[in-house]
Order: C-alpha cells, then structure tokens, then sequence
C-alpha cells in the first residue's frame, strides 16, 4: 500500500552525495524525448517528481548545471561535484519547489517504475512499452492523468513557491 511514510535513499556513483526522498513522489515520468536521450546517452530519462523539501540531502554537496532544454526555458540539473553524476533537476515549468529525482540514483530504483511513458515520438524502437502504464505522443496535461492526491499536493507546493 502507498504510504506517505515511505522513504527513498539515494546518491551519486563516487558516493560524495547521498540523498534522502522522505516520502513517495507525486508521480513518475519515462521521457524519451531526444533532449533525455541525449542527456543520459541512453534511451529515455526516469524522473520522480517531488517537493523539494521532501529531498534531504544526508551528506556531501550539490553543484549546478544549467543546461539547455527543448521548452527553450532551461533545465537546471544537480549534479555531484566529483563524479558530476546528475542527481535531480529543476525545469522552468514546474520551478525550483519541484524536483525532478533521476531514479536511476535510488539505491532501489526497482520501488518507482514509470506512472507515465512521454515522448514516445521519439521513443527508441527496440524499447517495448509495457501494456497498461499510460503512455502518450508528447506531454500530457497532469489534471487528466495525476493521481487526486499528487494534484493537491502540486497545488500546494506552488501555492507555498
Ligand atoms: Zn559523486
Ligand atoms: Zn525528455
């Protein structure tokens, strides 16, 4: 069962930062986009959406990357300063009270698959999508697809922000 208790432990590759998500994320995002692709050098980009004051940083320190985006607005990313390993990134929509968690950096990435595929026009074809997990062209709007609960709780982040 979903708990709001649960907690996700995380960090980079050299083990300089590690990371505490202390509760489930709003919602999960697969993105295949080619800006994701490109980014990770791989297939698609995994990200936890969560408030930012639920990401402890337990030890060590982040460095910023601004990097661009396809929106044209930027994406900040979070990266460890020694192995620049990038941790969560921050987007211009969603602002810096949301982050974006890569859940390749959990220690148990297996806990959070993906609630939504996105960009699958540019999705890799050898990458099967798995029946039943939503999956759309491009975005999506996050009032048709996002759990109530997730919504209230975004509402309520960018209502603090
Ligand atoms: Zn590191
Ligand atoms: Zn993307």
């Amino acid at each position: 069962m979903a708990s709001e208790t649960e907690t996700f432990d995380g960090g980079c590759t050299c083990r300089h930062v590690r990371y505490r998500m202390t509760s489930r994320p709003m919602f999960v995002n697969c993105c295949h986009c080619r800006w994701c692709q490109r980014e990770t050098g791989t297939a698609f980009a995994l990200n936890a959406m969560i408030e930012a004051d639920r990401v402890e940083l337990l030890s060590g320190d982040v460095e910023l990357a601004d990097t661009p985006s396809a929106s044209g607005r930027g994406q900040r990313i979070w990266r460890c300063p020694a192995c620049r390993v990038a941790l969560w990134s921050n987007y211009a929509g969603a602002g810096d009270s949301v982050r974006f968690v890569r859940v390749g950096t959990l220690d148990e990435p297996d806990r959070l698959p993906p609630d939504i595929h996105i960009f699958t026009m540019s999705k890799q074809p050898w990458v099967i999508l798995p029946e039943g997990v939503p999956a759309v062209r491009e975005y999506y709007n996050p009032r048709e697809v996002w759990p109530k609960a997730s919504q209230d709780r975004f509402a309520a982040v960018k209502a603090k922000s």
